[in-house]
């Protein structure tokens, strides 16, 4: 028995493969309230309501072009029912453009007791009502985020084993509800590990997602994954090309992912803008057989220099958005290995 209701099947794969068309990928702009907090810290903006939603409002109504780029849009639960200046409401104007609209349902992380700095991540409790609720006002996809770290002694076995199990009933719970669940396990960048590190941590935490979603029998059709690429720790003092990150990512997922999924939508997780669009050109570039769409799902590596040229000044609009633009297009041909700089 399928986690799936059959008659919902049908949907869930049509609005996965949607997300993921040549092309394109997603805006994660999902951050809670605390996250574009931090964001707007930077700039000196307020984070109030009116900001928010002026902010989102900027990113939706960027341009014409933006749908040629963008499939889906991971918004967070403030967003959803927030509408533009006429009274629009945001899921419209992104429905207008086929834009799929999606929603953040977990409810952030808490620490795994007895680990060094593990956690878990929380919001099981209700999930099914706020799915049907979601669905209503227009969500079609969720997003979930579980995080993982390397260290000498992790992630430990505990922390791997709890949050892949948690990802799948999470996924279970929303296809149950027809919305199609983007898995994210992120490995988190920070330390000095090696590439060897993160091929070898990144091949443990995602072999053992599919697996419990196997037990869990998620629907993977109906499914997307987002994972951190594999990439050395921040800190690490040994430099990597574009070519290695690509090709261990590749070689990483090749082993893990079953080909029934049908989009890969990679989180940044801190890189800058230019290096996730250069590492995934990359990937998409390595000769193998890569039988899902390599996208992206971007939150700071398609927002960093939208929200330095937004400053929070009406002024700036419109230039903000031509940065959005200019962002899309450079991950929309890195996705098909076309990117050119
Ligand atoms: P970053 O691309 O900034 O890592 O954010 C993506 C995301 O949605 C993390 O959950």
């Amino acid at each position: 028995m399928s986690a799936c209701p059959a008659e919902y099947k049908k949907e869930l794969a049509q609005t996965a493969l949607a997300i993921v068309a040549k092309g394109k990928g997603i805006l994660a702009a999902d951050e809670s309230t605390g996250t574009i907090g931090k964001r707007f810290d930077a700039i000196s903006v307020e984070n109030n309501e009116a900001n928010r939603r002026a902010y989102r409002e900027l990113l939706f109504t960027a341009g014409a072009d933006l749908n040629k780029y963008i499939g889906g849009v991971i918004l967070f639960e403030e967003t959803l029912y927030q509408k533009d200046v006429n009274g629009k409401a945001f899921t419209a104007i992104l429905e207008e453009q086929g834009i799929i609209p999606g929603i953040k349902v977990d409810k952030g992380t808490v620490h795994l007791a007895g680990t060094d700095g593990e956690t878990t991540t929380q919001g099981l409790d209700g999930l099914a009502e706020r799915c049907q609720t979601y669905y209503k006002a227009g969500a079609r996809f969720a997003k979930w985020r579980s995080v993982l770290k390397i260290g000498k002694n992790e992630p430990s076995e505990l922390a791997i084993m709890e949050n892949a199990n948690v990802l799948a009933r999470y996924a279970s719970i929303c296809q149950a509800n027809r919305i199609v669940p983007i898995v994210e396990p992120e490995i988190l960048m920070d330390g000095d590990h090696d590439l060897e590190r993160a091929v070898y941590v990144t091949e443990k935490v995602l072999g053992a997602v599919y697996k419990k979603l196997n037990q869990h029998h998620v629907y993977l059709e109906g499914t997307l994954l987002k994972p951190n690429m594999v990439c050395p720790g921040a800190d690490c003092p040994k430099k990597y090309t574009p070519e290695d990150i690509g090709r261990a990512t590749v070689t990483v997922l090749r082993r893990t992912v079953p080909a029934a999924v049908p989009g890969i939508t990679f989180l940044s997780g801190g890189q800058s803008e230019e290096n996730a669009t250069l590492h995934l050109d990359a990937m998409n570039k390595v000769p193998e057989l890569k039988p899902w769409a390599l996208t992206f799902s971007y939150g700071r590596a398609l927002q960093a220099t939208v929200l330095k040229v937004w400053k929070g000044d009406t002024a700036n609009v419109k230039a903000a958005q031509d940065a959005l633009l200019v962002r899309s297009k450079g991950n929309s041909e890195a996705c098909q290995g076309i990117y050119s700089g």
